[in-house]
């Protein structure tokens, strides 16, 4: 999958709104078990901000092992074009593509 949309910029793995993970995986709940906070990119101030503009990179084709009861989990792995991951209020990554089964 190469459009995975991710809005926690503060990801080892995101650039420019972007997931440039080889693979993730998401939980049962749908959470991104994969995510990992930079504290570099974490603690930069406004000023320093210059990677947050970063271009968003959808060349790496990732891997979504998925255990979520969704429309788009087939055998273990998420069969959607794309998805977007954002914090909400349960949980810091959580997929927002999920349409329960
Ligand atoms: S869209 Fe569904 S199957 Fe794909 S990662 Fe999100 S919750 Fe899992």
């Amino acid at each position: 999958m190469k459009d995975l949309k991710c809005g926690l910029k503060s990801c080892t793995h995101n650039k420019g709104y972007c997931c440039c993970a080889r693979e993730i995986s998401v939980s049962g709940q749908t959470d991104c078990l994969t995510f990992e906070e930079d504290e570099n990119k974490k603690n930069k101030s406004m000023f320093e901000a210059g990677s947050d503009f970063v271009k968003a990179n959808y060349s790496v084709d990732t891997t979504v092992a998925c255990a979520a009861k969704c429309i788009f989990q087939k055998d273990g792995r998420c069969i959607s074009n794309g998805i977007t991951v954002m914090s909400n209020d349960d949980a810091p990554a959580a997929c927002l593509t999920f349409i329960k089964e």
